[in-house]
């Protein structure tokens, strides 16, 4: 399939973190791959900013071998890669000083798209902000690129809001949460909004439950006193677990808009109901003979910080009135798997006779692997024997219809940032939207807080602590299994 590329007004992206980790393995990777898909513009141009010395020639070598490294199969277009590290430039810049601010400015062309990708910590946010107003770089028609995490709880979040604001409008900042910018996210809004089929069944009226599972084999990594102090809740559920849930359960907008579908979102989330202690479930994995257990990974014998949770959400509106809404997410699972699982009602009367009558629908949009929707149905098992029946799936695979070999997260990065250059903020949160989500979340990480709750552990390579299974089987239900 050959997909049809427009491209994008002439910018320039300055991107202040620029030799930082998210730089070297998503961000300029991607931006790679848009340029060789010939989406960036004759003279757009790739300005990193960041604390290390560097001159354009130090800096281009050091992305080259990044992108040779992270970009897949397309870095071995040598000229292409050329090419492209041409369009980089870099500038010393320090985010709490003045240096490197004027040569910045000058740097900075009139009449091209602006944006500025804040991939440095976000105690560097408010800094960066005032820094480009007080040295004139940013104006009105600049756009703002920033990373999770934001906040780590209510407060936090609207403090981080508002020292954005005070040098931003809401319409010029772009809060990237890689999960929307998945085909399969996206593809979960054509197909719930561009097809009769589904929408008159999308309610309590024919849904029993939702699964929504997020399953990593790592560990914490490198990334130990970062994680232990945040966990599943914060790290998965608050930003990414959420939005796959709102885009799942938000009502229709009247238009494919950014505003008309974040409020949709932002109506599910303040209709998310506080969840008693028994419908959360939280883990801490298990060393396995190869590899360490959660504990040992973050240096914190004494850690109650969790690396799994799983919990029962419910929503209170008319729709989903009694659906309960199953999340979990964890790391050292069984397999590497993201699933939402939408399981329709039984039929409220079965013509065949005996255990036939239990098959169900179910509705899967794998984010990965292999991304693609599928639906289950019931046929007749073909041949003779009478009626038999069996689950058949009806399978809408696009992995293979996308083509090369990026990883999904580079795809997902690259595509948000041609929404940036575009001005498009449909995949991107409102900043009331993460303030509303961590509203809902506050009170459950106090909660377990205050009941100084210690998770429970599971083994490395399972499917989290058998708590979790109880807490469908409670309900009569069951989750889908992990599978790679
Ligand atoms: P990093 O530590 O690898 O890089 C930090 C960058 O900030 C470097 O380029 C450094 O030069 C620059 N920097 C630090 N202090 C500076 C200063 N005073 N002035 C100018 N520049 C300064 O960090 P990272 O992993 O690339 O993460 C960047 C942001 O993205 C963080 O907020 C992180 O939480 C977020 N994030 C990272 C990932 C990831 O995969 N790495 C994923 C999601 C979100």
């Amino acid at each position: 399939m050959v997909s049809r590329v427009i491209p994008v007004d002439n910018f320039d992206l300055v991107i202040f973190g620029g030799t930082g980790d998210l730089a070297r393995r998503k961000i300029l990777p991607g931006l790679f791959r848009r340029f060789r898909a010939g989406q960036m513009p004759e003279d757009a141009r790739v300005i990193a900013a960041a604390r290390s010395e560097h001159d354009d020639a130090s800096y281009r070598s050091e992305i080259e071998a990044a992108i040779k490294e992270f970009g897949g199969a397309e870095s071995k277009d040598r000229k292409g890669l050329k090419a492209f590290l041409e369009r980089l430039h870099y500038v010393a810049v320090d985010a709490r000083g003045d240096g490197g601010w004027q040569q910045l400015k000058d740097l900075m062309r009139d009449g091209v798209v602006r944006a500025f990708y804040f991939s440095v910590a976000p105690g560097l946010f408010g800094d960066l902000a005032e820094r480009l107003h007080t040295h004139g770089i940013a104006d009105r028609d600049s756009r703002l690129v920033v990373e999770k995490p934001f906040g780590r709880d209510l407060k936090s979040a609207r403090a981080l809001n508002a020292t954005l604001a005070d040098h931003f409008n809401e319409d010029q900042i772009y809060r990237i949460d890689h999960y929307l910018g998945k085909e399969t996210v996206q593809n979960l809004m054509a197909v719930r909004f561009a097809n009769v089929l589904f929408e008159p069944l999308w309610n309590s009226h024919y849904v029993d439950h939702i699964q929504i599972t997020v399953a990593e084999t790592v560990g914490v990594g490198g990334r130990g006193s970062y994680y232990d102090k945040s966990g599943a809740m914060r790290d998965m559920v608050q930003n990414h677990l959420m939005q796959l849930l709102c885009l799942i359960a938000m009502e229709p907008p009247n238009q494919f808009e950014a505003d008309a579908v974040r409020d949709e979102k932002l109506k599910v989330i303040r209709a998310l109901q506080p969840i008693d202690s028994h419908h959360i479930v939280r883990g801490q994995y298990e060393a396995s003979e190869k590899t360490a257990s959660y504990r040992e990974d973050v240096e914190n014998p004494k850690s109650t910080t969790e690396s799994f949770i799983a919990l029962r959400a419910t929503i209170a509106n008319w729709r989903w009135a009694g659906v309960p809404f199953y999340l979990r997410t964890g790391k050292r699972l069984k397999a590497r798997s993201s699933e939402i699982n939408v399981v329709f009602k039984d039929l409220g009367h079965s013509i065949f006779e005996g255990d036939e009558a239990r098959h169900r629908n179910v509705l899967t949009i794998r984010l990965q692997p292999n991304e693609g929707i599928d639906l289950q149905v019931t046929i007749k098992e073909p041949g003779p024997g009478g009626m038999r029946l069996i689950d058949v799936p009806l399978d809408m695979t696009f992995a293979q219809a996308l083509g090369d070999e990026a990883d999904d997260v580079t795809d997902a990065y690259e595509r948000l940032i041609m929404d940036v250059i575009r001005g498009n903020q449909t995949l991107f949160m409102r900043g009331d939207e993460v303030e509303a989500a961590w509203a809902w979340t506050d009170p459950l990480i106090e909660g377990w807080e205050a009941r100084h709750d210690v998770p429970k552990v599971y083994d490395t390579g399972s499917s989290g602590p058998e708590d979790s299974l109880m807490l469908m089987h409670r309900d009569g239900r069951r989750w889908r299994d992990i599978k790679g």
